[in-house]
């Protein structure tokens, strides 16, 4: 299904042009406007769906062996030296489209580019209390 009022439905349904580096009936993979390195692609469902808590089962087990062929092919024609997958939901995880999108980011030796966290130092009881929350 697609949202009218959705830019990424427009550009992956073709109404709106993009640099598109792939297509099939699922999807449409596109180079990021504002690129964080060279070849950063975002793979773009057909169908709407917010963010991955709304996406079918279906579609996100094939988002992952879509990322995976890019994956080598990104590595044979652009030479990079490793790949970033990010995939943000929410505002508070820096989702600024809600169209669920696969960032895929090729990595350069020394690019310059931050792709990272701030490592906690929970105490053991902490981490324990988590395990306990997500399992009980
Ligand atoms: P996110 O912050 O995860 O929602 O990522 C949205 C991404 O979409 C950003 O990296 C933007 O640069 C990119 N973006 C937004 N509009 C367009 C567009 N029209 N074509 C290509 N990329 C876009
Ligand atoms: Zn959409």
């Amino acid at each position: 299904m697609k949202n009218d009022d959705c830019i990424f439905c427009k550009i992956a349904n073709g109404e709106i042009p993009s640099r598109t580096i792939y297509e099939d009936q699922l999807f449409r993979v596109i180079l990021d406007l504002n690129p964080a390195t060279k070849g950063h692609a975002l793979i773009l469902p057909k169908d709407h769906s917010a963010s991955l808590y709304e996406l079918p089962e279906e579609t996100a087990a094939a988002v992952l062996v879509l990322a995976k062929k890019l994956a080598v092919i990104l590595r044979e024609k652009l030479g990079c030296d490793g790949l970033n997958l990010v995939q943000n939901n929410g505002e508070a995880a820096g989702q600024t489209v809600s169209h669920f999108h696969l960032h895929m980011i090729p990595r350069y030796t020394d690019d310059g580019q931050k792709i990272s966290w701030i490592p906690g130092k929970p105490a053991q009881e902490e981490l324990d209390e988590v395990r306990k929350k997500l399992t009980e």
